[in-house]
């Protein structure tokens, strides 16, 4: 069973009651929110946000390094001002180190032909993961890289998170 099976079915009932057609490109608050692509948050019930209010980028851990592409086509094209990165309770990104994460991908590649194979070595090597061990300092640390980020606009707000997954609370860290 693939779960893209379903979509269409489930869509159908979703543009059947659909009345945001109309919304704008940028978003209504200026905000972009930075998060974790974890399965169990939801941005806008947890926060109160509605469609069009925000941008969202979501990716492993909430990182910001990651979402820093997202970040300035945000800011200079769509007029946000205000960033809150969210990191999180329960975390996959606490759970690994890259060295580790990087011998599972090898080792996974062993059957591969040498060329496949040392492509793959090769590109596994280069990437970085922005794991973490420490939650708190992890949302310091990604706010102070935004600070001091020169590409991010000076006037722009900046703040940091941890959302709790056991019970569905947020902190502000920053
Ligand atoms: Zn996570």
């Amino acid at each position: 069973m693939s779960a893209h099976l379903e979509f269409v079915e489930k869509n159908v009932a979703y543009a059947e009651s659909f009345d945001k057609g109309h919304l704008p490109v940028p978003p209504a608050k200026k905000l972009l929110i930075v998060t974790c692509m974890d399965a169990r948050i939801d941005c806008y019930k947890s926060l109160g946000l509605e469609l069009g209010e925000a941008h969202i980028v979501r990716n492993a851990g909430g990182s910001a390094r990651d979402a820093f592409r997202s970040i300035l086509i945000s800011q200079r094209l769509l007029g946000t001002r205000e960033i809150a990165v969210f990191h999180h309770t329960n975390c996959g990104m606490q759970s690994f180190t890259a060295p580790q994460l990087r011998s599972l991908v090898k080792s996974d590649a062993q059957s591969r032909p040498d060329n496949e194979k040392e492509e793959i070595e090769k590109t596994v090597d280069g990437m970085t993961f922005y794991e973490f061990s420490d939650l708190e300092r992890s949302v310091l640390e990604d706010v102070k890289y935004l600070k001091e980020n020169l590409l991010v606009l000076e006037e722009a707000k900046i703040t940091g998170w941890i959302y709790d997954t056991a019970n569905g609370k947020v902190k502000q860290v920053v």
